[in-house]
């Protein structure tokens, strides 16, 4: 197999062509002085592209999308969305271009889209522009992601631009190239349904069942079975975040995909002292996206999502809606089942156990990881060593020590298989104070801190020595920890 020289990969503009009502013809702006900070190999291979190429000086002008390959028509997207509960009708990409979609050496269609790419017309008040650490943060939190399991868009490359972003203070700017199934979201539905024209509507959801979820197009109601199948993968896909405390912070309509992967990596962080009401996000006041808030955004979302599909789901709008109702009645149980399912697995327990026992063992559980706030990812794996039959580690952490010991015995008279445990909680998550410290060096030029965080996070379930300090928590008394969005 050949892989492509960057420039001349062939990009389709199939989103462009089927969608011109949502896609605005836009080109990037020049980046004066592009240098490479970060490239995921891996994966431009598994896309069929070059990594040499993509390091040489033509590759990284195709990276800011100041190159483009034959036939590439770059577009901004059109979007709406609900944030923080408001609808705004016109968000769409203000700093991001989608360069087109390109078939991977597997044969799937993925998108290759730019971030901090400069103005386009949905810039409203930004300047179109982003700055190394959060595209950096975007890099190393969705290749954990990845390593975990956990669906979600990927990072290809950042490219520092040379050119300097105005924040709070003067800043290094960046252009991130994201690979995604699609930059679909729930907010592109809304953006369609508000034109008022259903045969957009129809052909956009039409674009989403093909690419996405193209068993829905054998259904009864196909739009009815879309929003089934993007629920399912939203209910899959949040419980999973759940499972390793994973909080994204702005669960946005316009930052939710139809394809059911994690994107827009903003003010995102890992929970540490288990806590259901923990927020990171400094725009988020309120916690209307605290972590144990998550499944009821993502349902609220869904709601969203089916409003704007209702033209196509009946004629008739009661009974649209009432189908509609019916459908959203199973984002809990599928919600429910995925995390109990994850948490079986995460306590090593077989399939067998019955949920009658499973479900008050996990509901003691988490009272008690609350009440000492004992940190998730390091607390599961010290249960692994409990399962091995040294359950100190584990005890050390918790307050209640006497409801603990009979809490074990419940749980260990079940069987557990730590074998099993290891392989699904994981030692390394990237954590917060890690990240900003690896941010913060490669900022100020010096990459070896993020370079080595992401070589740690890309093998998060085996433990090795010599790592200790990327799986302990961080030390106490250094505050709560704050992201910052508007990046
Ligand atoms: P996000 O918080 O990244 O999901 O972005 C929400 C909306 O704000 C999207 O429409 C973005 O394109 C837009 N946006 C965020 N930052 C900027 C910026 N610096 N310039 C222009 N638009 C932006
Ligand atoms: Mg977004």
């Amino acid at each position: 197999m050949s892989l492509a020289p960057a420039p001349t990969v062939p990009l389709d503009a199939r989103f462009a062509r089927e969608l011109p009502e949502l896609a605005r013809a836009w080109r990037a702006e020049e980046a004066p002085d592009p240098r490479l900070l970060v490239l995921d190999e891996p994966l431009a291979v598994e896309l069929g592209l070059d990594p040499a190429a993509l390091r040489r000086p033509e590759g990284l002008r195709f990276l800011v999308g100041e190159a483009l390959p034959p036939g590439a028509q770059p577009v901004a997207q059109a979007y709406a969305g609900h944030q923080f509960g408001g609808y705004s009708p016109r968000l769409g990409d203000g700093r991001a271009l989608l360069l087109g979609e390109l078939v991977d050496t597997e044969g799937r269609v993925r998108d290759l889209h730019l971030k901090g790419s400069g103005r386009t017309p949905f810039a409203r008040g930004g300047d179109g522009l982003a700055a190394v650490g959060p595209m950096l943060r975007e890099y190393v939190v969705s290749q954990a992601m990845h390593a975990l399991g956990i669906p979600t868009t990927r990072s290809l490359a950042v490219v520092a631009t040379g050119r300097p972003v105005v924040r709070e203070t003067l800043l290094p700017g960046a252009v991130l190239a994201r690979v995604a199934a699609s930059h679909l979201r729930v907010g592109s539905f809304q953006y369609a349904a508000a034109t008022g024209d259903v045969d957009l509507l129809r052909r956009l959801a039409d674009h989403a069942i093909a690419r996405h979820h193209p068993g829905a197009a054998d259904a009864d109601n196909p739009y009815l079975a879309l929003f089934e199948a993007v629920l399912a993968a939203q209910a899959s896909l949040v419980a999973r975040w759940m499972l390793v405390g994973f909080v994204h912070g702005v669960m946005n309509t316009d930052n939710m995909t139809i394809s059911g992967e994690t994107i827009d990596y903003g003010p995102c962080a890992f929970l540490e002292g288990f806590d259901p009401a923990t927020v990171f996000s400094s725009i988020d006041s309120g916690g209307r996206y605290a972590y144990g808030n998550q499944p009821l955004a993502a349902e609220w979302n869904l709601a969203r999502f089916a409003e704007a599909l209702l033209p196509l789901i009946a004629d008739d709008q009661e009974r649209a809606v009432e189908l509609a109702v019916a459908s959203l009645g199973g984002f809990r149980p599928r919600y429910n089942a995925a995390w109990a399912a994850g948490m079986r697995a995460k306590l090593g327990l077989a399939p067998t156990v019955d949920d009658a026992v499973l479900v008050p063992l996990l509901d003691d559980l988490q009272a008690l990881m609350q009440q000492s706030r004992v940190d998730l990812t390091s607390f599961f794996r010290s249960l692994g060593t409990a399962a091995r039959g040294d359950a100190e580690p584990a005890r050390r952490v918790v307050l209640d020590l006497a409801a603990f010991d009979a809490w074990l015995e419940r749980w260990r008279a079940l069987g557990s298989d730590p074998v099993a445990m290891d392989r699904v909680n994981p030692v390394y998550v990237p954590r917060n104070q890690l990240v900003q410290e690896a941010l913060d060096a490669a900022t100020d030029g010096d990459l070896d801190p993020l370079e080595r965080l992401v070589d740690v996070v890309a093998r998060p379930f085996d433990d090795r020595p010599g790592l200790e300090r990327y799986a302990a928590p961080s030390p106490e008394g250094s505050g709560p920890f704050v992201t910052y969005c508007g990046t």
